[in-house]
């Protein structure tokens, strides 16, 4: 009945009021409160078949030797704390702008459309994505009461109803801010990152399987720090979900490559 309900007043909203994609700015057609038109929802770039199968780093430069599974530089020397990641697509192109409406708008509808997408990747590799609570990378709170709000929440939040898993949008605090600045070179990101977060007292974390969710995950730096804290109090494991991955990363590649 909600669902009825909805569509047909998202019926009724586009009949007065047509809407426009905002990425490829064609009328939209079909009633949806995603306002992104189905052709630009179908381009956002895939992981490639080359990618590290841990935390799908796409390694296109690189085949598996003999069967061998293919397995990052980053990955190879342990050093993410979190178990294994994964994401949507890649970041580039129309996601980019996906995201952007995401994080300055508060396109909640976009938040919930990329939930089902990675809710769709959980079931498909149902015991390796296995998890028990959900956790979104939080913003520091200065930072969120600037903004009004978190955008990884606007992801983890119905990701956690489709999976049915509790979500716990408090569990993780950023203790200290991002410098503010905007772009960070890959060892400041790094630096910025290193215990700036937190587990509330009484979180209530302890043996629990964590997925952890972002928009973005670039060096793999910000993720890595929030498993550490996660699993400093007690987290059994971790599991990064992000809607897109930076198609480069210097951590991943090869001794001697080129990527
Ligand atoms: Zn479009
Ligand atoms: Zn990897």
């Amino acid at each position: 009945m909600r669902g009825w309900l909805a569509e047909a007043s998202d019926a009724i909203v586009s009949l007065f009021f047509p809407a426009e994609c905002r990425i490829c700015d064609k009328l939209l057609t079909r009633a949806s409160r995603v306002p992104i038109c189905p052709e630009c929802l179908a381009s956002f770039e895939a992981p490639p078949v080359n990618k590290c199968e841990l935390c799908w780093q796409p390694l296109v430069e690189i085949t598996a030797a003999g069967g061998e599974p293919l397995v990052c530089r980053a990955c190879q020397q342990k050093t993410y704390a979190f178990e294994r990641a994964r994401n949507f697509g890649l970041y580039d192109g129309p996601l980019v702008r996906a995201i952007l409406l995401l994080k300055w708008e508060r396109i909640e509808p976009l938040g919930s459309w990329f939930a089902q997408r990675l809710a769709e990747m959980a079931a498909r590799e149902a015991q390796l994505l296995a998890g028990d609570i959900v956790v979104p990378v939080p913003l520091h709170r200065d930072r969120e009461r600037e903004r009004g709000f978190n955008q990884a929440g606007l992801i983890s939040k119905p990701l956690a109803r489709k999976l049915g898993l509790p979500h716990k949008a408090v569990l993780l605090m950023r203790i200290r801010p991002r410098p503010n600045k905007q772009l960070l070179s890959f060892e400041e990101r790094w630096e910025s990152v290193r215990g700036a977060f937190a587990t509330r007292p009484g979180g209530q974390v302890d043996n629990k399987r964590v997925l952890l969710v972002d928009d973005v995950m670039t060096t793999g730096a910000t993720l890595d720090a929030c498993a550490r804290a996660l699993l400093e109090s007690g987290a059994k494991s971790v599991i990064g979900l992000t809607v897109a991955r930076a198609a480069r990363n210097p951590l991943s590649a090869p001794r001697n490559g080129t990527l």
